[in-house]
């Protein structure tokens, strides 16, 4: 009776781990939660003054208690409606396999005018690519249009080809690659970046339910991962793909709250590098960022907000399309990749986005794409002034050291894929000829260099690029190799005749699946968990509000089956989440 009925705790976790992530690395036994928000963090003892007749307790038995994961670059409502809607090739890796699922998806489904799907691996094809001969064979008819994995290029049949205007003649456009078989000339049915989008705009958008239904199946999903705050990398002016987010987020459904960022590309604005002098943009890119404000002012949620763009430096390596201070090895016309942007224009781009006080999202792969967009971000910053602008690079595959200086005097941040700091088809297949042994093994993804050089290091998966797994995740920021789990899936059949090991000793061979170098940039497991939580909650301007376990936040808080400091680092893709609460609301529960 002497306390106050506010200070009575809806939840208390206690007899646990809780690694709280605060500024002294804390540790304490239990927390006590109400109204959504953590009241206290301390001893179990101290804590049982917080519980009262209402409270609901949950004894732990010692189980890890962390803040939950934040994710800061993906793609969650585009991917989802693949997953729900689509041919889906995730989880296989052969050509063959490939063939038997869009074969069996086509007959399962015959009354559909077009075919969509995503998945397919590059590394599984050679130079040229995946066939349209292959897919005119399932469905010559009607247009079949497959993303890769990570979205950058789409295999693409003879129907789909022909009714998008693509034939031997028509020249790569400016952003964007045609490939043509070398010796017929013929489209070889693969087509990158900007020469997707002639088949993409054949296909007819998901409907604002379908968004829905998708977001709604995502977040159990998410949730499960132990994850509650994402970030969507790509939202377009599409009233049903914002919407979906906002509809949700009014009718209070998401356990998933999400920020995202409009994406700015020189087709729409203009400013393209090589994009022909006449080129007549949609809008100019005043217009375009004060519709974007507009847009974003009308979303009143704490659940789903806007607060920057995204523009993409350059593209991706595999599709030889990533921006490169030294050529690609492969081939002998001396090629540097794609430059996506004029520097003029983005100068000019930059600037304004930074006097509208919102953040500047980057797409980074090569290293001269990162040098040129941060010569843009400097000129942003010198124009302006210096602001808390928190500036953002996302995937920083490949950067050199002093520029990693100045996204560091820059109070940039940095979001890093340690899924893919590991050795693994892709290495063999793409990045090893392309880049050559010595910049493949040593020249890519710093991760402990630019948390080391101080710049806000956070995680991502880029979904469906990878599929989320914090597990896996913290294992390869950890040994920078990939996970046992992973190696098998990839290699199948193949696996028993590789080596896969987390030592450093031995010399690369190809086809070995050994750690990435260089060995400095491993973290230790408590720097790849700050980066899966405060760092994440820094990068979204979420930093008073989540990513730590004190007193004051959100209790966005998850439960995990094993403590992760005290394991061998083999089990920590094995671990998983027994509980995840969003704002104090148990949102997963593993039984
Ligand atoms: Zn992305």
């Amino acid at each position: 009776m002497n306390k106050n009925i506010t200070e009575t705790a809806d939840l208390v976790l206690t007899n646990a781990v809780v690694y709280t992530v605060d500024n002294d690395k804390s540790t304490a036994e239990a927390v006590a939660v109400a109204g959504g928000r953590i009241m206290a963090v301390g001893s179990a003892i101290s804590i049982t003054a917080y519980i009262g007749a209402d409270t609901e307790v949950i004894d732990l038995g010692g189980k890890l208690v962390m803040p939950a994961f934040v994710d800061t670059h993906m793609h969650p409502a585009k991917s989802a409606v693949d997953y729900l809607f689509g041919i889906q090739l995730r989880g296989v890796f052969t050509r063959s396999e490939y063939l038997e699922k869009i074969r069996e998806f086509v007959e399962q489904h015959p009354d559909l005018e077009f075919y969509e799907g995503s998945g397919f691996m590059r590394s599984v094809f050679d130079e040229t690519g995946p066939r349209k001969e292959d897919l005119d064979v399932i469905a010559a008819d009607k247009p079949i249009s497959i993303f890769s994995v990570d979205g950058h290029s789409i295999w693409a049949n003879s129907k789909a080809l022909k009714m998008a205007g693509i034939t031997k003649e028509t020249p790569d456009p400016p952003g964007g690659l045609i490939k043509k078989d070398p010796l017929t000339g013929e489209p070889s049915g693969l087509l990158s970046e900007s020469a997707r989008w002639p088949v993409m705009e054949l296909f007819p958008e998901p409907t604002k339910e379908q968004y829905k239904e998708s977001l709604l199946w995502l977040q159990k999903w998410f949730n499960s991962q132990g994850l509650t705050t994402c970030h969507d990398a790509i939202v377009k002016f599409e009233p049903d793909y914002y919407g979906a987010y906002e509809e949700l987020a009014r009718e209070g459904r998401l356990t998933v709250r999400y920020r995202g960022s409009w994406l700015v590309t020189p087709e729409v604005v203009g400013g393209g590098d090589g994009q022909p002098e006449d080129f007549v943009p949609e809008m100019s890119i005043d217009e375009f960022i004060a519709k974007g404000i507009k847009l974003s002012d009308s979303f009143r949620t704490p659940y789903w907000q806007i607060k920057s763009f995204k523009f993409f430096a350059d593209q991706v390596i595999e599709e030889e399309t990533g921006f490169l201070k030294e050529p690609y090895l492969h081939r002998n016309d001396g090629w540097y990749g794609i430059k996506v942007w004029r520097q003029d224009a983005l100068n000019e781009a930059f600037r304004k986005v930074d006097a509208a006080g919102f953040n500047i999202h980057t797409h980074q792969i090569g290293d001269a794409a990162a040098a040129y967009a941060l010569d843009a971000l400097e000129y942003a910053r010198t124009v302006n002034g210096p602001r808390d602008s928190r500036h953002t690079f996302a995937h920083v595959q490949m950067i050199e050291k002093d520029d990693i200086k100045r996204m560091a005097d820059m109070g940039m941040n940095a979001i890093i894929a340690p899924y893919w700091s590991v050795i693994d088809d892709y290495y063999w297949e793409l990045y090893y000829p392309y880049l050559g042994a010595e910049r493949a093994y040593m020249g890519q993804y710093p991760a402990a260099g630019l948390m080391e050089a101080g710049i806000n290091t956070s995680i991502h998966s880029d979904f469906s690029v990878t599929e989320p797994d914090f597990g896996s995740a913290i294992y390869s920021a950890v040994t920078r190799t990939q996970t046992e789990k992973v190696f098998r899936q990839e290699k199948g059949e193949r696996a028993d005749s590789f080596i896969r090991t987390t030592d450093y000793s031995g010399n690369p061979e190809p086809g070995m699946a050994v750690p990435l170098g260089p060995e400095e940039e491993c973290l230790t497991p408590a720097q790849a968990v700050e980066a899966s939580t405060i760092n994440g909650a820094w990068a979204e301007y979420l930093e008073k509000d989540l990513g730590s376990i004190e007193a004051g936040k959100l209790a966005d808080i998850i439960v995990l089956d094993r403590n992760l400091f005290e394991i061998d680092i083999e089990e920590v893709p094995e671990m998983k989440v027994l509980m995840t609460f969003f704002e104090g609301r148990k949102v997963y529960s593993a039984e």
